[in-house]
């Protein structure tokens, strides 16, 4: 069930302060929204994720038209379509995180998976990553390759930009995109060491327990 409005409005205003104050989000970096019974709310365009107003955020209709409080990000496509091909997404966190970005630059990611299971945690919270070819922020041509994505991953990596993680509240949106940087930050500091990744019985036996799909 989603939340009532003013406590979601609450919430991102919360997370984005949280997220600029740890170093998560920089300048007017970053964009969060949350699907609501009719419409969303999304951060506004230009604004820093560390000094957003419950009253200013961007209210959008069921049909993503903006119809009170400031402009809202020009990522908004990106959003959009994460919601329609994923239905149990209430809320979607996009930063420019150091380490994931870093991850979504290098030539040899994998395109398909590019965060090895390193950890329970990252297979439970994130699952498998694939990278979103890149594309100019705010271009509508964004949407189709995040449609052809997100029903089956609730988490990307943007070509040469940066993280988008989809949740079923902005906490656990939250809660996915920080074990995605932290995943991130320990793939780029053992990258050139021999690691042991979780294996196919270990990665299957954590989705059995935690009903992973
Ligand atoms: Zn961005």
């Amino acid at each position: 069930m989603k939340d009532a409005e003013g406590s979601v409005r609450r919430s991102l205003v919360r997370w984005g302060r949280s997220f600029f104050e740890r170093g998560l989000a920089s300048g007017s970096s970053g964009n969060m929204s949350a699907r609501l019974d009719d419409g969303f709310l999304f951060t506004p365009t230009n604004s820093c994720l560390g000094f957003l107003e419950t009253d200013r955020l961007s209210r959008l209709d069921r049909s993503g038209c903006h119809v009170d409080g400031d402009a809202p990000s020009k990522e908004l496509p990106l959003h959009m379509a994460f919601y329609e091909a994923r239905p149990s997404a209430n809320a979607i966190v996009h930063l420019h995180s150091t380490f994931s970005t870093a991850l979504s630059c290098l030539a040899d990611t994998d395109p398909e998976d590019a965060i090895p299971p390193i950890t329970p945690y990252v297979v439970m919270r994130i699952g498998r990553v694939p990278i979103v070819p890149y594309t100019r922020p705010g271009s509508p041509e964004i949407v189709p390759l995040i449609r052809a994505r997100a029903e089956r991953h609730s988490a990307v990596l943007l070509a040469n930009h940066g993280p988008v993680v989809a949740g079923v509240s902005v906490e656990a949106a939250a809660f996915a995109i920080e074990e995605l940087e932290e995943t991130a930050k320990l793939v780029l500091i053992t990258r050139g060491m021999r690691v042991r990744v979780l294996d196919p019985a270990q990665i299957a036996a954590l989705e059995a327990s935690f009903k992973l799909r």
